[in-house]
């Protein structure tokens, strides 16, 4: 059972002015020099989880591996067994194998370290902001360092940031279930509550970690960090366990599996070696065990988790944050990109242009965004006095809406900062309206609703003002408003409205319409029958971003389909997916009424026609991925609002806008865009690709290696005409070099160029698919060339097994040095790619080289001893002759490959050619 401590002072049970009191706090909130001495005092409003593995568990990790493990042990006793009988030889081997094992382990932690320590940094790239009124102003800093007296702002879609009392609020639903596990909304409002009221039913407060779905709030922070109820239950919880990823879930087992093979070969070539060749028993002891830890590519999971990590952190540079390290994956595989409009493709800089009523079509003369400009009547001439029916029209747009204006800039939302700015164009200036104007009460705009209502005492009496969809307007319309009089809205007039809503949409302006409607009694209710008065449409240009036909041609080329969903209306959202390539003229645009008249079986049939969705609501998102998903499709959706949150999380990808999301889709999503730019999602689906790419290519060359030496060290040890071909500190040295730096380089190799022309990877295509030249071929080559070699090198030098061995070893080191260069792609030839693009693995094969020369050919004693290094490694100078012939023979496994891969090229442009 879990403790809860219990808290000395019970915030829900005080009045706002007695909790006020206790933290020296008032409505005007905290002094910013108040608050720093108090964040020193309290410290960071952050909850900390004792997830971090330590340096001690990491290292012993290491050892985890069972081969080390006996590996050491044999060593040990052989090295303590050498020095009892005297055999200095043996002892120094044995204590050479212990240094090997040791720069293995020193290898593997480090890996795994570094991966660690990757996604550590990877943590903190996304910490919420909070509003909160410091030194009386209203300001947004890091939520992390908020402090007990801070009054924040709380609107729809934040996620609270510490436990707060209420002080304010206006229809506040807050979703506890991360908390209490309740799933629906709770009400919060003001008010007293009893002590002992349950934290389920504390209606006035709000506990961090929770999130704001309707309503806004003024709160005050009562409990910060690790004293919020969040923090509470965090600290006594055990640590959270890392997920993994669905590719290194599977390369584990694969790891597993290669695993228990190796262990049942080695166990078989031990009986061999041991009563086929009649060899010392520690001898061929050590060899067995010593090739189980070179064969197990127990690197692997490490580079892995670095490469994925490392582009999680490539990606941060291109404006896409990843929050989990699986997205990196299911990016390469995505075949849909579902899209929002508004922002996402366009650049959300709205400017009213086009203002039509009393059915006379008036346009903008301006400079865009700003508050000069003037109106200009039907055929182009400034107007000298705006009509009154235009007035009102204006009046609405700029009293109707949360956003505001200050020095000449506007800032909210973009459709309501374009009605504002048109109306500080005109002569209307929010600020001095708001005297005349009483905003009684309102209904804010939804995506659902599509419009919204203002009730607004006005000089001449009470008046609801409403505006939104044009259809949406017209229908709760039975009257029309004209220069003259106010008249029925025949159908006659009717139609007419709707023509010139649908000229305007065509030519891709986001339209709104306005109406009123007198209200004596003052009460903001729905009315059952219409009974406004239209006034008329305004038409907002939302240019797209320039840089998104571009990227929308690189979906196609990589055979990824884009789809547009908007609340827009479909002649506008069809001219914008028209103009960017979204939309072609076989595709199928679908409304949201049309939607939700098909069953679920006609929507699957024709969801793969569809590019283009209109008027639909947040809800339909979510049908939208599911049945592309039943489509078998890999679905990334993106989403910046409350009601998007479901979709986010039921997409494979679920893309959160960084600057207009709220947190409460950022945290249903796998990915934010700093920029909420759709371009950047394209490049994220590129660096997927791409990191995926570097996974097998270092996965091949790692595996590809480890079976070539299994092989060859096998048979070798199997047939009685051969020597065993390495010894175990050779096969260690070889796995050292070859298992750690190049696979670390290869794994921050350049992308392939053709990542984004080929179509999308299957979603569970294992890793090994199309590597068979690397995973079988290369090695067959390697060890078969390796044997004859040294059958070779054997028979004609009179069994001198050092120069055999030799032989082999050197066999190896360079086979797997070129090796590296064709790793470099496992499509392509590699002067297709190049030799030199890659600095590390140029660093991480010179250093192999030099490190193999140096153990071939530097003069040095093993200290205290009169052994040399070349004696305990069992290594000798090979004739000059036979070290030519033997590094000739060894660049036979890159041309294997690369010849393989050539022929594969020139087969599959001939079918492409003949398609
Ligand atoms: P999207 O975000 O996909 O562009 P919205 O749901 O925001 O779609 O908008 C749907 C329609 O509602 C718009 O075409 C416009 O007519 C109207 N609208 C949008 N924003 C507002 C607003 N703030 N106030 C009133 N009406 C709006
Ligand atoms: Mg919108």
């Amino acid at each position: 059972m879990v403790q809860i401590k219990e808290r000395t002072i019970k915030w829900h049970s005080l009045s706002v002015a007695d909790a006020y009191a206790k933290l020296d706090s008032s409505d005007s909130g905290l002094s910013s020099a108040e608050a720093m001495s108090r964040l020193r005092r309290d410290g960071k409003n952050v909850i900390e989880q004792a997830t971090r593995t330590t340096v001690a568990e990491l290292l012993l990790k290491q050892f985890n591996n069972y081969f080390i493990f006996i590996l050491l042990a044999a060593a040990l006793i052989s090295a303590s067994l050498g020095v009892l009988e005297g055999s200095m030889q043996e002892a120094i081997e044995a204590s050479l194998i212990l240094l090997i094992v040791g720069f293995i382990v020193a290898l593997g932690f480090y890996q795994e370290y570094r991966a660690e320590r990757e996604l550590e940094a990877l943590k903190n790239l996304l910490s919420p902001l909070a509003s909160v009124i410091r030194d009386g102003g209203e300001s947004e800093i890091d939520a992390s360092t908020l402090v007990v007296g801070d009054v924040v702002k709380l609107v729809e879609g934040k996620k609270v940031p510490a436990d707060c009392k209420i002080i304010r609020s206006n229809q506040l639903r807050v979703d506890e279930s991360s908390l209490t596990g309740e799933s629906l909304p709770v009400e919060k409002i003001l008010g007293d509550l009893d002590e002992s009221t349950l934290i389920g039913d504390r209606t006035n407060m709000l506990f961090g970690g929770t999130a704001v779905v309707h309503g806004h709030s003024l709160a005050l922070v009562v409990e910060t960090g690790m004293k919020t109820e969040l923090g509470i239950i965090a600290s006594s919880l055990q640590a959270i366990k890392k997920e993994k990823t669905p590719l290194q879930e599977r390369l584990d087992k694969l790891g597993k599996q290669f695993g228990l093979a190796t262990l049942v070969l080695c166990v078989a070539m031990f009986l061999l070696g041991y009563f086929g060749q009649a060899k010392s028993f520690i001898e061929i002891f050590m060899i067995s065990v010593a090739l189980g830890v070179a064969a197990v590519p127990e690197g692997l999971p490490g580079v892995v988790t670095i490469a994925l990590a490392r582009g999680v952190r490539r990606m941060v540079k291109i404006n896409c944050i990843v929050r989990k390290l699986t997205a990196v994956e299911t990016l390469g595989s995505t075949t849909v990109i579902c899209t929002d409009k508004t922002g996402t493709l366009t650049k959300n800089e709205m400017t009213a242009k086009k203002l039509w009523a009393d059915g006379k079509m008036y346009s903008l003369l301006d400079k865009g965004v700003g508050t000069v400009g003037a109106l200009l009547d039907e055929n182009g001439n400034k107007c000298g006095a705006i009509p009154d029916v235009v007035k009102k029209q204006v009046l609405i747009g700029v009293l109707c809406n949360h956003a505001t204006m200050q020095n000449g800039s506007v800032s909210g939302d973009p459709t309501e900062a374009a009605l504002v700015s048109l109306g500080a164009k005109l002569g209307f200036v929010k600020s001095s309206l708001v005297n005349d104007y009483e905003r009684l009460d309102e209904i804010p705009f939804d995506s659902k609703r599509k419009m919204a209502s203002f009730l607004y005492g006005a000089p001449d009496g009470r008046y609801v003002y409403s505006l939104g969809a044009p259809e949406v307007i017209l229908g709760r319309s039975n009257r029309i408003i004209s220069a003259e009089r106010v008249e029925l809205l025949t159908p006659l007039l009717r139609d007419k409205v709707l023509a010139t809503y649908d000229g305007l949409a065509s030519d891709a302006y986001r339209v709104l319409g306005f109406s009123y409607r007198p209200c004596a009694d003052g009460v903001l209710l729905e009315d059952l029958e219409p009974s406004d008065v239209f006034i008329g449409l305004v038409g907002i240009i939302d240019p797209p971003r320039e840089e998104v036909r571009e990227a929308v041609s690189k979906c196609v080329a990589a055979g990824i389909k884009v789809v547009m969903i908007t609340g827009d209306y479909q002649l506008t959202a069809k001219a914008i997916a028209k103009d960017l390539g979204i939309f072609k003229d076989s595709d199928t645009i679908l409304t949201g009424g049309e939607l939700a008249q098909k069953s679920d079986a006609e929507f699957l049939e024709t969801v793969e026609e569809v590019s283009v969705y209109a008027r639909v609501s947040p809800s339909d998102k979510l049908k939208i991925v599911e049945a592309l998903q039943a489509r078998g499709h890999v679905v990334a959706m993106t989403g910046d609002g409350v009601n998007d949150a479901p979709a986010l999380k039921k997409s494979d990808i679920g893309v959160a806008m960084g600057l207009s999301g709220t947190d409460v889709s950022k945290e249903a999503a796998d990915m934010v865009l700093a920029d909420d730019n759709f371009s950047s999602i394209v490049r994220a689906v590129e660096e997927g690709r791409g990191i995926y790419d570097n996974i097998r290519k270092f996965f091949a060359y790692l595996v590809s290696g480890n079976v070539g030496e299994i092989i060859l060290v096998f048979v070798s040890s199997a047939l009685t005409s051969l020597p065993v071909a390495l010894t175990a500190s050779q096969i260690l040295v070889i796995n050292l070099i070859s298992d750690g730096l190049p696979a670390l380089a290869l794994g921050l190799d350049p992308f392939e160029p053709n990542a984004m022309t080929r179509r999308p990877r299957p979603k569970d295509e294992p890793i090994y698919r199309g590597l068979s030249p690397f995973l079988l071929g290369y090695p067959l080559v390697m060890a078969t060339i390796t044997l004859l070699l040294v059958y070779w090198v054997y028979d004609s030098s009179n069994a001198n097994l050092a120069q055999a061995q030799t032989t082999a070893f050197i066999s190896v080191a360079i086979f797997e040095l070129f090796h590296g260069f064709s790793a470099r792609s496992t499509r392509f030839p590699v002067w297709k790619v190049g030799f030199t693009q890659n600095k590390y693995l140029l660093l991480a094969m010179s250093l192999s080289f030099i490190f193999v020369c140096a153990l071939l050919y530097l003069p040095v004693n093993i200290p205290y001893t009169n052994h040399s290094l070349q004696a305990v490694m069992s290594l000798t100078p090979l004739p000059f002759s036979l070290l030519m012939t033997v590094i000739a023979a060894s660049t036979l496994g890159f041309i294997y490959i690369e010849l393989h891969k050539f022929l594969r090229c020139r087969a599959s442009l001939k079918v492409s050619a003949n398609r």
